[in-house]
């Protein structure tokens, strides 16, 4: 084990460029270019639908891989699973095994050679760039020792992890689209190219968080860590952009020390919870939030995301 890639290194990474791979992802950002014109060209229902379909998503990766899956952070019943893990198969950025792997690495090694998007190589690299090059052996190797026995005996995990292939396809495109066409008559190419948009739009909603939230904002909890309170990550992630607060505390399911306050994926937990499909959900205290902000914290910034 951890031989693989052993002759890549920061400075040879960039001679392996996957060129298919970078291909792929401009023709895809070259699609959601143009769904932006056929935005205003599409049926207002598509628009409105897309919407809609983006905040599931985006449920499926804040509320449900991030959250719950990667920080164990409160539990969810069987039907929550399924609906989270169905938004997050829509989201179409690996399957939850995958994605709970690279989380828990970037957690225990943030900002290291270990971690998979290393934010000290600058933002092109830690927001997309990291995915068009083979990973460093170091993070191959930390990501082989991560404990992932809780992933493995999850069944819709593992059930998601079986048929991702395809059904991440049918989900991201063919259900979006086909809803778009059959329900409204919507043209089949403007349902393509908003579609594409809305997808392009939650991944590099997704990205930020790893980037912008890395660079750029303040440190109320601790200054000696990348992480930052991002004010715009948080508001087009639902609440992920107090990215201080969550490498300081990231089993606290509300990623934040301020409740449901710019955060919608915690007010979408607690009415779970509400309706007896959530439990167990972890919280620091005020007292622990506020001790760790004296002793490490930047006292000088303010501490919202
Ligand atoms: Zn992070
Ligand atoms: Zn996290």
């Amino acid at each position: 084990m951890g031989l693989r890639n052993q002759h890549i290194t920061k400075e040879t990474q960039y001679q392996y460029v996957n060129w298919p791979v970078v291909y792929f992802v401009a023709f895809l950002h070259s699609v959601a270019v143009i769904g932006i014109f056929q935005m205003f060209q599409c049926n207002w229902k598509t628009l409105l639908f897309n919407l809609i379909f983006l905040e599931y998503v985006q449920l499926g990766t804040m509320a449900g891989v991030h959250r719950l899956w990667s920080h164990r952070s409160y539990k969810a019943s069987m039907p929550l699973q399924i609906f989270l893990a169905v938004a997050q198969t829509a989201a179409r950025q690996n399957p939850i095994y995958t994605w709970v792997r690279d989380h828990r690495v970037h957690h225990k090694y943030v900002d290291t050679d270990a971690d998979p998007h290393d934010a000290r190589r600058g933002f092109f690299f830690t927001h997309l760039g990291w995915a068009f090059m083979p990973r460093l052996p170091q993070v191959i190797e930390k990501g082989e020792k991560i404990d992932l026995s809780d992933m493995r005996s999850n069944p819709v995990v593992m059930f998601q992890k079986r048929y991702y292939r395809w059904t991440t396809l049918v989900m991201c495109y063919v259900i979006p689209i086909s809803i778009c066409c059959w329900s409204w008559n919507e043209s089949i190419i403007y349902a393509y190219f908003v579609t594409s948009l809305r997808y392009v739009i939650s991944l590099n909603v997704t990205f930020l968080v790893n980037s912008a939230a890395h660079l750029w904002g303040n440190k109320p909890y601790d200054v000696n860590i990348n992480p930052a309170q991002n004010l715009g990550v948080t508001l087009l992630t639902m609440g992920e952009g107090f990215h201080n607060y969550h490498h300081v505390f990231p089993h606290d399911y509300r990623t934040s020390e301020f409740g449901i306050r710019f955060n919608l994926t915690t007010a979408f937990i607690d009415l779970m919870s509400l309706l007896g499909l959530a439990s167990n959900l972890k919280k620091v205290s005020k007292e622990t939030v506020l001790a760790r902000r004296s002793r490490t914290g930047d006292l000088m910034s303010a501490a919202s995301g």
